[in-house]
Parts: C-alpha cells; structure tokens; sequence
C-alpha cells in the first residue's frame, strides 16, 4: 500500500506548508479560465484539453506550472467554456491520468471534468429562486431522485421517469384516477422537507447503460457535480447542472426546502481524482499502511487534515451557493470530525443566519477508523460537542418503538415488545438530559424508517405476519401507533417517502443495488392505502399545532410533565403545550395492550385529538368526560383548551 516517502501528512508542519485557501478547480471568466489544482506531492502536471467528454483525443495540452504551498496552475485566454479536460498528475516517477476533484461539470460517468459559465446553467427566474419560509416544524421526506417517479403508475411521461425533471411537474395523477403522485402528493401531505439520497455525481450507475439499472448512489465520484443519470444527457455537462436547478426551483416554489445527502466520508474507491491528485493525503490508514475501512465502503476520507477539511466545507457551500440547498444529511457522520461539523455549521449559520440550514447526520460508523490521534469523531458519543443545532439519527426513539435492527424478530413496542414510563420518557424528551446522549431537540432526528434497513412496513411483517402485500388489519394499526408515537417525540420527524403508504421492499433490508422496480415508490399501493396516508397527514397537519413537541430549545424537555405506566402495556405523558395553540396541555397515550384502558383525565375542558382510527379528530372539537378509553393496541392524544 502506497505510503508517501516524504512527508507525514497528519503532521502539522504539512499543513503550515501546504494549507491554503486560494481558489481551486477551472476559474472560468469569458476572457480567461484559470486551471489551478493542489497537489504539493507531485512533480509534474499536464492538462490536457478534449471537445468532449467521452473518448476523443486531447485538442491541446498544457504544462502546468508550479507555484508556492502545492498549487499548479496554468491560465488560458479565451472563452472555455464547454470543454473538457484532465490532468496527467506524476508524483514519485508515477503519472496516474485524473478528472479534477474540485470540478463543477464534467462529462459522462464523470471521466472527465468540464469547464462551466455556471451563470449559463441556471433556469430563468433562479436569481430570485428562494426557499419557503421554514414552519413550525420539520418534517422531512426522504427521496431517492429514480425511486419518486419510476413507476409507470406515476403519471410521469416516460422519458422523464427516474429524472430530475420529473421533481418539477405538477398536476401528475395516477393513471385514471383522481389521486396526485409526486410533487402533488407530496403537497397534499404537508412534509416541510424534502430529502434527495445522493444526486452528485456517482460510480455504480453507468450513465451511458440501460434504465434497468438502480443504485441509491452512496458512492461518490464527483462532489461537485450533480448525478447524470438522472439528467436528459449526460454527455452534456450543463444539462445535468441546469435540470438539478430546476427541480430544486420547483420545490421551492411548491412549498418545500430541500436537504442534500452528502457522503463525504469515504469514496467510491481508493483510487479517487482525490487520491490520483495526492495520492495518500486525503484518506486515513492504519499503521501498517493498510487503507482504513469504518465505511465498509474499503476508504475512509481523513476530514481532520486541513485540506481534507477545506474540500468538504467548501464543497457544502458551493451546493448551498449554487444550488441553493438547505440543508445537508451527512451519510455516516461518525466517521467526520466534530470540529470540522462545527466549522461546517458555523459557517452556514454565519451566511444564511442561525439554524436557518438543517444539518444532520448519522452519528456512527460501520467500523473502527484510523483518524489522526486525538480526533473527536461525530459519533453518538461525540454529539454533545457538536453545535446545539446539528443533528443526529436517534435509533433509541427507533428501536423502542419498531425492534432493533440487529433482529429481525426482536419487536418493539408497537408489534408485540414492552415500553415503560421511563423508555417512553426518553424518546419524548428527544433522548436530552442529562446522561442523555442529545443536548437539545434540535439534534434530535426522530425516525422509525429511512432508506436503510427494512422498511416499518417490512419490520411490522416481520414481526407480526407473513406477507409482504396483506394489509393485515392489526399489522396497520401497528403501523398507525407507530407513526403516532415517534410524531409525539421532540426533534425534527423524518420518514422514508412511501412509509405512509406501508412501503414494502418484500423484506429485503439492503436494496441498494436492487431493481429499480423493488425500489420505487409503488403509486398503486399509496391509492390502495390512501387511508394510512391520511393518517400521517393528519399527524403532521397536528403536529405543528403542537409547540410542547416542536419546542427545540435546550430546556424543552421541561415540558415533558409526567410520564407514567397507567396498565400492562399501557404508558401516558402530559405535556406542557403552551404557545400557539389552542391547547395549553396535552395528553399523549399510548397502548398496546389487549383490552381497552381506561384513563382519568385531569381538571379541564379536554378534546380529543387523535386516535387509532382518526389523526383529524382535532378539527371536530369534540370534549371527553372525566375519562376516555384507550382502545386496544393504538394511541389517544388529548389537548386541553386554553381557558379563556
Ligand atoms: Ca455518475
């Protein structure tokens, strides 16, 4: 394994050489591009030029010159905009042929980068393109861009199916009948967020093959470029770049922010542009020279060097910049440092104001990692040192209420499992407090479905029946409590798009490479299950009624008032819900017991909120007695009026 002979790249006299913050990439101007690209290790560098980005011979070739800390740069008058190119990078006698890792266009499959006027990609009206003022809460649809519209039910026209474009249409239908698909639906459904799974540029897809083949694309090739095979031509680097605008546009326009999921914690393969530009100096590696693998993806990308860290920052605000994207989902955060997420979140928090873009991330790995000693990663342990509004996946929420992951026949509360008071206390609180690992609701990421893993659907079958197209009547009911329960908990809410309609991957847990047919959003299943989405669109529609859940402040858990085992599988929470609401306090209960319970309600004027058969309940205002029944196996949230 290669291990550079001169110099020690986690050293801090590396760094004091070599940092630095000039412009990188092709700085595109019409009187000139500027190619400038660090690479301190190497000895020479030759850019070649090509029409396409495909396989035709270089038109011209140049030397590129070396200047100070490790920057080699070349300008060439003229417009250049359109071209392709790449690098011949030779560092110790070895020339390894590399796009560039900091381009912004690139031709397919990424082979080779492009140089781009960005201004001529941008879709009429984007310099006025802004996001939709942020709600009252967040909740956040998880997409994958092939995935949304690739059902022939879809209503999408064909040759669009799978492609970004198809995030811009508006009034699709399911074949034949009155029911919104895509952006419609998602509209109805009242999500503030819509997450995209990876949609810069990545190597699992060939992007000049058949529509046949799927992957969810956690493979990064280019950072900075958007995925071509979910443009119109991926030969033609603008396209993929001005059709990416567009969907984000509509989106905007149609009421939701976008999140971006981001991998910058390991690459495609080792042999990255990254590692062809400096071989060795953006991945961590074990002392005996073998590559780290906490990603089980066969690299781990070394986030605490400094240049490392500048890529990655830099490259969210570019996404932010260009894009503009609001928010990013960092695909497994623990293996990124907790200064650099800081640094990250600072520096947004700084450009677009406070909390105003929605960072995230998974805050563990799949291995042990080789980072530089003493480096604080943003894992579960970590999560208190990042900033008080950078968030994290909460699996305590998830596995209390569905089963774990590690199982597939291990329950949770909803399909057969226990929950006490205290259990329960903790996943509402948003798992804060003390000893807890989250410092405020902010970092909270309250889920029980996202692309990895079964879907609930498929772990309420598991669990509970057998076939994976049944719509048993108590594996439903299950899944209502469950939806009910993780709406009830402080944090933001995320879900797997499809989890409202009972989204099956016939209990398949890893489909990242399936058939897009396994994959995607299956619109005949949502109309046949349109009364589970109406479900969780009620939940939402309460949920930002609700400022005791919403709250996101440090000491919301304060609102959390009693929690308490009322029966054998039976637990109640009151909650403090003063704010904007026409309730000062509500009840949450949650049962999965066999038999009705019975719950005495405090003094007040109580209405029903919610039930196991109705999440709209509080649009009737219909008042309870001194009791109300819980019935078997489902939720009851009562809201107290204000007084007068
Ligand atoms: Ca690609």
């Amino acid at each position: 394994m290669y291990t550079n002979k001169k110099y020690d790249f986690n050293s801090e006299a590396f760094a004091e050489a070599f940092h630095t913050d000039a412009p990188l990439g092709a700085l595109w101007s019409r009187e000139e591009t500027r190619f400038v690209l660090w690479a301190p290790t190497a000895e020479k560098i030759i850019l070649n030029l090509y029409p396409d980005g495909g396989s035709s011979e270089a038109s011209a070739v140049h030397t590129m010159v070396r200047g100070d800390r490790g920057l080699w740069s070349v300008s060439l008058p003229g417009d250049w905009n359109g071209v392709y190119y790449d690098y011949q990078v030779t560092v110790e006698g070895t020339t390894r042929r590399t796009a560039d890792p900091y381009a912004k266009a690139c031709g397919a499959n990424g082979s080779r980068s492009m140089v781009v006027d960005l201004r001529s990609t941008d879709p009429e009206g984007w310099a006025q393109d802004a996001p939709p003022a942020r709600q009252g809460e967040d909740i956040i649809y998880e997409i994958h861009v092939k995935d949304f519209s690739f059902d022939t039910a879809s209503g999408v026209p064909a040759a669009q199916r799978g492609k970004f474009v198809a995030l811009t249409l508006e009034g699709t239908r399911l074949n034949g009948k009155d029911f919104p698909t895509c952006l419609d639906y998602l509209k109805k459904l009242g999500v503030t967020h819509v997450q995209l799974m990876p949609s810069y540029d990545y190597g699992s897809v060939d992007e000049l093959g058949p529509d046949s083949q799927f992957n969810w694309g956690y493979d990064p090739v280019n950072y900075n470029v958007p995925e071509g095979s979910y443009s119109s031509d991926p030969t033609r680097g603008e396209k993929r770049i001005r059709e990416l605008k567009q969907a984000i546009a509509a989106l905007h326009q149609n009421g939701f922010r976008v999140i971006m999921d981001v991998v910058y914690n390991h690459t495609y393969a080792l042999d990255s542009w990254l590692w062809r530009t400096v071989p060795g100096y953006f991945y961590r590696f074990w002392a005996d020279g073998t590559p780290s693998d906490g990603s089980c993806c066969s690299n781990d990308v070394a986030t605490e060097r400094s240049m490392v860290g500048r890529y990655i920052l830099d490259s969210v605000l570019y996404w932010t910049e260009e894009y503009h994207m609001d928010g990013f989902r960092f695909d497994l955060m623990g293996l990124m440092d907790v200064p650099l997420m800081n640094r990250i979140q600072e520096a947004l928090d700084e450009r677009y104001g406070a909390g105003e873009k929605l960072l995230f991330g998974e805050p563990w790995s799949a291995d042990k990692t080789a980072a530089r000693v003493g480096t604080v990663l943003a894992d579960k342990s970590g999560i208190r040192q990042l900033h008080p509004n950078l968030g994290a996946f909460c699996d305590g929420t998830r596995d209390a209420i569905k089963g774990v992951l590690t199982d597939v026949k291990k329950p949770g509360f909803v399909n057969g499992g226990s929950l006490t008071a205290v259990e329960l206390g903790k996943c509402l609180k948003g798992w804060t407090g003390a000893g807890e690992p989250f410092a405020t609701p902010a970092q909270t990421i309250q889920y029980v479905s996202c692309h990895d893993d079964w879907t609930l659907w498929d772990k309420l079958v598991h669990t509970m029946g057998r076939d994976f197209d049944r719509m048993e009547p108590e594996i439903l009911r299950a899944n209502r409590l469950a939806a009910a329960m993780y709406f009830s908990c402080q944090g933001h809410v995320f879900l797997l798009s499809g989890e409202e309609f009972a989204r099956t991957k016939q209990g398949e847990k890893n489909t990242y490479n399936a058939t897009p047919e396994l994959n995607q959003l299956d619109w005949n299943r949502a109309w046949e299950n349109r009364d589970l989405i109406e479900y969780y669109r009620g939940l939402i529609a309460l949920r930002k009624q609700l400022p005791g859940l919403c709250d996101k402040s440090g000491d919301a858990n304060g609102r959390i008032l009693e929690v308490k085992d009322i029966a054998k599988n039976c637990v109640t929470a009151l909650v403090d819900n003063h704010g904007d609401s026409p309730w000062d306090q509500v009840l949450l209960a949650f049962s999965a017991a066999e038999e009705a319970v019975e719950l005495k309600l405090p003094q007040g004027d109580w209405e029903v909120l919610c039930d196991g058969d109705s999440s709209f309940r509080w649009q009737s205002h219909g008042l309870c007695g001194k009791t109300a029944d819980i019935a078997p196996k489902t939720c009851l949230i009562l809201g107290r009026r204000n007084e007068e």
